[in-house]
């Protein structure tokens, strides 16, 4: 059968949309496939030019006899274009999406603008005169001017364009500063010499034994040309970013880049600037702020290998770099790794496949690695680099965990228990900061007996139910619904609520019993500014506050040497979410936020507060037993089907018509279901089912699941799906593909 090819010319977002198709004659058909770069009659006069295949297709919109023909193969292949569309290719494949939706992954934005000029900012007053506006800065409680100024201090350069967009700085505090005289902004000459940098800092930080055993077994392994992933599961405070520093450093060395992943929201200065002082300006940021124009500038930088490294959130990792030796994931178990949207890809995933495409190696890092990666790194698959103790040496911080059912026995029916508020009495007398943090996401809804903790569950699935309008508790999973109980099916109490406590009523509650004590907070509705989460961040760091009462997104990123308490307030929320993770990120969240105290000199306390102390997510992360917990959590996963044992493929169809969609939803999984049929596969076929948001903004959705121990299997029936897709009429709806969910459904 004659093969087609879908050809572009020249590679831009644009251009992805409107292919112009080939026939690939014969004798080129074994070699053609995505990303191969050929030369093709163009235009009018037949002028021979370059272009890379998209797609390989057995039909043409335009009639066959109209077509041209591919003239040949490009001799040199190996073009980072073409590496690009191999891996938009590969992502397609594997996460199910159009050809045009990967490549709008992969490939940035072409620039529209003019480039700005290298603008940098440097001191003009003599140091000491410096450092006295800078403390008089600090006085004056004018954070973001002082923060400056130390750090034009300490680097003598820095970059305008890191400062303020990358370093939360805004361009009114840097003028401010200008206005005074005591920094100027140079426009060019902007060159520093990173070689300097590294050697200075070398020789002030003398590596920890479990450090060095981990960058050696790295570097050793570099050199000797060998090439895996490892995963570096360290403690909090055990020193990873030193350890990630390294082994970047000898990967540069050898005329290479490497691209470091961070989640955004961890992604702050100080973190930045721990790479900035090693690397100078052969280091660059990619992070939401900045404009699409800016990120195609970071591109074409990378192109040219004026950077070796690029730090940012997920999509960083299609930095266009030539010649990549390393990608590094820290905090590899964050959910944000995920994609939402078409395809759905996993970072993780991603990197391992660039990797093999570049000859690259993949270190991961986490303090609470996920369940995928440990159990990776057990079987072989990954190197564990271990690292157990903490590099400022340290001690981990005192764990209390309090029952709350116990609380509510003995007449205690406030939101902190009897040791919290004995503990928070005692840091605000003593002039030492708390962290107080409502373990919020996943919440949905659920609701639990609060006198013996028992979670409403669906008897299918093991997961929790979520309340839905007419006293009907509903699982996401399987569809099972059932009435509201009146009385807990376990105690027979008749406390069973919904727990829905915010964090604004922590913080009025923490102004009644504490009259006069200084509160901050951090959740969604504090944070909605730009410059606000880090604004918080740094009144903290100031002790402008004696309390900072968040959501997770307080256990993440920064510093506080002074905050000696931290109190978890209801463990089970995350817990109970109506999701196979949940034990995963409790255990996670708990152990973050455990982490977050006795960093500095004094030895910190942590509160647990719990309806469900005995769950092993809890007393695991209580005792900071990593091991225990997967030991716990491996088992469960096998027994009850889900990964990384087994994969699932979650198909989901959102339609404006209710009938329409549910019709649609069950021909999809009917012809799932007799392909698994026919071809003996015993995958499980689970729905189809409303999702668990069954309507947003009036379009339904659906979804069903599918299950096994090969992901090779889903794929093949996904790729069957989307066929069947293609000879469907109607396209009154949208069908998408989830590999391994983050989120309920
Ligand atoms: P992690 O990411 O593992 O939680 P960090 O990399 O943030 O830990 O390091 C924690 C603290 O320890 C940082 O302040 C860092 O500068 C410091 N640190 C790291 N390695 C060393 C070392 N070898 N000697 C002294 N301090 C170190
Ligand atoms: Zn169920
Ligand atoms: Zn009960």
């Amino acid at each position: 059968m004659q093969q087609y090819a879908n050809v572009i010319v020249e590679i831009s977002q644009k251009n992805v949309d409107r292919p112009f198709s080939y026939i690939i004659p014969p004798e080129l058909l074994p070699k053609c496939r995505p990303g191969v770069c050929v030369i093709i009659p163009f235009g009018k006069g037949n002028k021979l030019i370059t272009g890379y295949i998209l797609e390989i297709t057995e039909k043409t919109q335009v009639a066959p006899d109209k077509l041209k023909a591919i003239a040949a193969l490009q001799p040199n292949q190996n073009v980072m274009e073409g590496r690009m569309i191999e891996l938009a290719a590969w992502i397609r494949e594997q996460y199910g999406s159009t050809m045009i939706a990967a490549l709008k992954t992969v490939l940035p934005v072409k620039k529209t603008y003019q480039p700005k000029e290298k603008k940098s900012i440097v001191l003009n007053w003599k140091e000491d005169e410096a450092e006295e506006y800078r403390a008089e800065c600090e006085r004056k409680h004018q954070g973001a001017k002082a923060r400056l100024l130390q750090e034009v201090l300490a680097e003598g350069m820095l970059d305008y364009q890191l400062v303020v967009s990358k370093l939360h700085i805004s361009p009114s505090t840097v003028s401010s500063l200008l206005k005074a005289g005591v920094i100027s902004v140079n426009s060019e000459n902007y060159y520093r010499n990173p070689v300097k940098k590294i050697q200075s800092k070398e020789t002030d930080k003398q590596l920890t034994q479990g450090q060095l055993n981990a960058v050696n077994r790295f570097t050793n392994d570099y050199e000797a040309g060998i090439r895996k992933t490892y995963l570096v599961h360290g403690i909090t405070g055990s020193g990873k970013t030193e350890v990630y520093i390294r082994m970047i450093k000898q990967v540069v060395g050898m005329g290479k880049q490497v691209i470091v992943l961070i989640p955004e929201i961890a992604l702050t200065y100080q973190t930045v600037m721990r790479f900035y002082h090693y690397f100078g300006d052969r280091v660059s940021v990619m992070n939401s702020t900045l404009s699409p124009g800016e990120k195609f500038d970071q591109c074409e930088r990378a192109k040219r290998r004026e950077i070796d490294i690029i730090i940012g959130p997920r999509s960083a990792l299609f930095t266009p770099f030539p010649d990549i030796g390393l990608i590094v994931i820290d905090e590899e178990h964050e959910p944000s790794y995920k994609s939402e949207n078409m395809p759905k890809y996993h970072a993780r995933e991603v990197a391992g496949k660039i990797a093999d495409m570049y000859g690259a190696s993949v270190v991961l890092g986490s303090a609470t690695p996920s369940v995928e990666s440990y159990y990776h790194a057990k079987n072989g698959t990954y190197e564990l680099l271990p690292l157990k103790m903490r590099a400022t040496g340290g001690t981990l911080p005192m764990v209390y965990t309090i029952d709350l059912r116990q609380e509510l026995r003995e007449g205690n029916r406030s939101i902190f228990s009897r040791k919290l508020t004995e503990l928070l009495a005692d840091r605000l007398e003593r002039g030492e900061q708390s962290m107080l943090f409502l373990n919020r996401r996943g919440y949905a809804g659920f609701i639990s007996c609060r006198s013996c903790g028992q979670v409403m569950k669906c008897p299918h699935c093991d997961v929790s139910l979520s309340e839905h309008g007419g006293n009907r508790l509903v699982c996401h999973y399987c569809g099972y619904e059932t009435e509201k109980p009146k009385v807990c099916p376990k105690c027979g109490s008749k406390y069973i609520l919904s727990f829905r406590a915010g964090t604004e009523q922590i913080e009025e509650q923490l102004k009644k019993r504490f009259p006069g004590v200084r509160v901050l907070r951090m959740d969604g509705d504090t944070t909605k500014q730009k410059d606000s989460y880090e604004k918080i961040l740094s009144a903290f760091a100031q002790k402008e506050a004696d309390v900072l009462v968040g959501t997770q997104m307080i256990v993440k990123g920064h510093d506080f040497p002074d905050v000696t308490l931290v109190g978890i307030l209801a463990a089970d929320l995350s817990l109970a979410a109506n999701d196979y993770r949940a034990g995963e990120r409790t255990f996670a969240l708990l152990t973050q936020a455990a982490g977050r105290a006795g960093r500095g000199q004094r030895a910190g306390e942590v509160v647990i507060q719990s309806y469900q102390p005995d769950h092993y997510s809890i007393v695991k992360a209580a005792e900071q037993d990593y091991e225990g917990f997967y030991e716990e959590e491996i088992l469960y996963r096998e027994l009850s089907g889900y990964p990384p044992i087994f994969y699932i493929l979650a198909v989901t169809f959102i339609a404006k018509d209710e009938k329409r969609g549910y019709d649609i939803t069950l021909s999809m999984a009917e012809a799932a279901g007799k392909m698994i049929e026919g071809e003996k596969w015993g995958v499980q076929l689970i729905g189809p089912a409303f999702a668990s948001i069954s309507k947003i903004n009036d379009y339904y959705r659906f979804v069903f699941f599918l299950k096994n121990r090969e992901k090779d299997k889903l794929i093949r029936i996904k790729d069957m799906l989307e066929q069947k897709e293609q000879k469907e009429e109607r396209r009154d709806y949208q069908m998408q593909f989830d590999f391994n969910p983050m989120n309920p459904f």
